[in-house]
């Protein structure tokens, strides 16, 4: 008898759920590199609330390559995000950086990130995994810069290993020769994990290109390769930003982002979200 409750909660709990990446739609999650202040993410969140996405990011543990860089308002950070999307009516990604961390990230967010520095940390994706499961969380996965679609792809099942949860793969550039670009984006891994795996898969063009006036130009050929959705990285006051101004859209060219990527995600009949 208990099984079989187990089961219809189960069951009840995956009919609940508002899946990150849905049929038909495109997933656009925007927001800043870092939660700054109450008063940056309200400004980011009202331009993600008018531009009708769903979906507000901002990293309040910033795992920086330079332990001199800012690094994040951790659980003031958690608590604005919380505050300021309940306001909006949008739902929330942030990244997770250890697994001390993860149950309490998972208490204000309903989508557990976690970074390109992190995807081999084994320990932190089974505490994910099984948080995630336990709270009905969503994960994102990004790539290592320096991890192949298969080591990636057996990555997830150490989350997965801890339950059922919805995984969503994201490519954000890998580390090539060629230092124009802060990295270099690998579209071709879209059509590769949707020819290896059932799972979805978003693109990440700010992390990847690390300059926004070339996010906008990847953020279309992502669309176009199939791409299930996008993070983006956006701010009222790019100029101002404490972490990774320099590849933020501003308002305007977060308005002509989604223009253009509405634009496409319409010809393969799909909307945004
Ligand atoms: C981020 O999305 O804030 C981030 C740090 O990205 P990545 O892990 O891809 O560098
Ligand atoms: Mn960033």
């Amino acid at each position: 008898m208990e099984k079989v409750n187990n089961k219809k909660e189960a069951l009840a709990k995956r009919e609940n759920k508002k899946n990150l990446i849905r049929e038909g739609f495109i997933t656009v999650i925007a927001g800043p590199c870092a939660i700054e202040s109450r008063e940056q993410l309200e400004s980011i969140a009202k331009l993600v609330k008018e531009s009708g996405l769903t979906y507000l990011r901002g990293g309040a543990y910033k795992p920086r390559t330079s332990p001199y860089s800012f690094q994040g308002l951790e659980r003031k950070g958690l608590e604005y995000i919380k505050e300021i999307s309940d306001k909006y009516g949008l739902k929330t990604v942030t990244e997770v950086t250890d697994a001390d961390t993860v149950d309490i990230v998972a208490k204000y967010v309903d989508v557990l990130q976690i970074g390109t520095r992190n995807m081999s940390n084994f320990a932190l994706l089974k505490k994910v995994g099984k948080v995630a499961n336990q709270m009905n969380r969503s994960v994102i996965l990004k790539r290592g810069w320096a991890s192949t679609i298969k080591e990636w792809l057996l990555a997830v099942e150490y989350i997965t290993s801890q339950g059922s949860t919805e995984v969503v793969l994201c490519e954000r550039g890998i580390r090539t020769f060629e230092p124009y670009t802060r990295f270099t984006l690998d579209l071709s891994a879209v059509p590769v994990i949707k020819k290896l795996s059932k799972l979805p898969i978003i693109i990440d063009p700010s992390h990847a290109v690390g300059q926004s006036d070339l996010v906008i130009p990847m953020s279309r050929a992502a669309i176009a390769v199939g791409s299930d959705g996008l993070i983006v990285e956006i701010h009222t006051n790019p100029e101002k930003a404490l972490c990774d101004g320099q590849q933020a859209l501003n308002a305007r060219q977060t308005k002509e982002m989604l223009s253009q990527v509405e634009f496409i995600a319409n010809f393969f009949g799909k909307k945004i979200l």
